[in-house]
């Protein structure tokens, strides 16, 4: 029988009452909701066999490990990674970012160029900005346009024989713009640059294939997918990956050590050195196996339509401005209101029992761009619903009366 798209039930914490209300939760591109299966999963591994991974001769140790690699392997299938080994362990899309800067800056000189753009996160912006100042390279930055688009004019002005690499951001958290990035990459793989995706707000909406979108890494992070937090994955070129040299030291990374020198061991554990996240590896296998059984076409177009009626409406509510028109958006509605500061206005909706975002989202050269400090940022997964659509609205009329 074909799975119902009412999946809110799978959510425990959906449940719960906020201030005397129902929780109307708004705010899946900080963090999404789990559900039961991943916490299932999380639990089953503490309480059945809880070991640590690899080098070991006992039973725990080898469920654990198949454990971990099985969800390496899912993870890889779910953005058409070609091979497991592809794939690295990372505390999410943050980390990943800064491992393939780290691990890159060796290649960097005076004279080269990181082409970014001012939409991006901190997250990729602030790991390049490291690079340049460790390799004397320069970090140039793409416009964008006051509907919140890269301006794909600036970009081509700015892509040339001295950019190493492009890193950009799949989808914009702050206001949910999808970004062009199979023509970005395109474009970047003539010029003979690198190129990384921050997919942090991407892959629970759109389909990912890097072997499709030939990007040299793909980063981000299982709690945005479902997952739990403090694990994501970097995807990696294989000959790239290959070719980096190691991102930090320790057991797990290495084949031989003598006092000398180290030899490291082969992909994907010379990135990934100490104990993982074993737990939440396998939280991750388990949110991507939750994503498999959905039926994704049918909510994400019931996710879309949620977010344009979001739109629709706000936009009639007198003293609401709406920040970004973007012609291609996936999840996000950020606005602002005439007669008070987005931080108060949060606190009226969570009043409420509406959970929204309010500030810079982390973006803060993206505001600077658009002239303004922050917005009200409303985040729609798969499991939200008309009801939170009619929730959010009413909060805003109702907040304005106070402000
Ligand atoms: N990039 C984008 C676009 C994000 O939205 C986020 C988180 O909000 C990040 C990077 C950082 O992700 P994490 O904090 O999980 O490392």
């Amino acid at each position: 029988m074909a799975r119902s798209l009412d999946i809110g039930g799978d959510f425990p914490l959906l449940a719960r009452r906020i201030n005397g209300q129902p929780l109307t939760y708004l705010d899946s591109a900080a963090t999404t909701q789990k559900p039961q299966a991943v916490i299932d999963a999380i639990r089953d591994y503490y309480e059945r066999y809880n070991a640590n991974v690899h080098r070991a001769a006992h039973v725990l140790a080898d469920e654990a490990t198949a454990a971990l690699e099985d969800a390496r392997a899912k993870v890889a299938a779910l953005i058409g990674a070609g091979e497991a080994r592809q794939i690295i362990f990372t505390r999410g899309t943050t980390e990943g970012i800064n491992l393939a800067a780290a691990c890159l800056t060796d290649r960097f000189g005076p004279g080269d160029e990181v082409l970014i753009t001012e939409m991006e996160h901190h997250s990729n912006i602030v790991p390049w900005q490291l690079l340049c100042q460790r390799s004397g390279a320069a970090l140039m930055a793409c416009r964008v346009t006051p509907t919140g688009e890269i301006d794909l004019e600036d970009f081509h002005a700015k892509l040339g024989r001295h950019t190493k690499l492009v890193a950009v951001g799949h989808v914009s958290n702050a206001l949910g713009t999808l970004n062009p990035v199979a023509d970005l990459i395109d474009a970047a793989n003539r010029q003979g640059a690198l190129t990384l995706i921050d997919g942090a707000q991407a892959v629970q909406h759109v389909d990912v294939d890097v072997a499709r979108l030939g990007c040299d890494f793909y980063a981000f992070s299982a709690h945005k997918l479902f997952g739990p937090t403090g694990i994501g994955a970097l995807y990696g070129r294989a000959d790239l990956l290959e070719s980096l040299p190691p991102y930090q030291g320790g057991g797990e990374m290495i084949e031989h050590v003598s006092i000398e020198r180290t030899t490291y061991n082969k992909l994907p554990y010379k990135f990934e050195a100490g104990t993982p996240n074993i737990a939440g590896a396998i939280g991750f296998g388990a949110a991507v196996d939750y994503l498999g059984g959905l039926p994704r076409e049918a909510l994400r177009d019931r996710e879309a339509a949620l977010v344009s009626e979001a739109i629709r409406h706000l936009k009639q509510v007198p003293g609401v401005r709406m920040v970004g028109e973007p012609s291609e958006r996936v999840s996000v509605v950020s606005f602002l209101i005439d007669t008070g500061h987005p931080h108060d206005f949060g606190t009226l909706l969570d009043q409420q029992g509406i959970a929204v975002r309010t500030g810079h989202h982390c973006a803060m050269p993206l505001m600077e761009r658009l002239g303004i400090p922050g917005t009200i940022r409303a985040s729609f997964a798969l499991y939200n619903s008309a009801t939170d659509v009619e929730r959010l609205v009413a909060g805003v009329e109702k907040a304005l009366e106070f402000l």
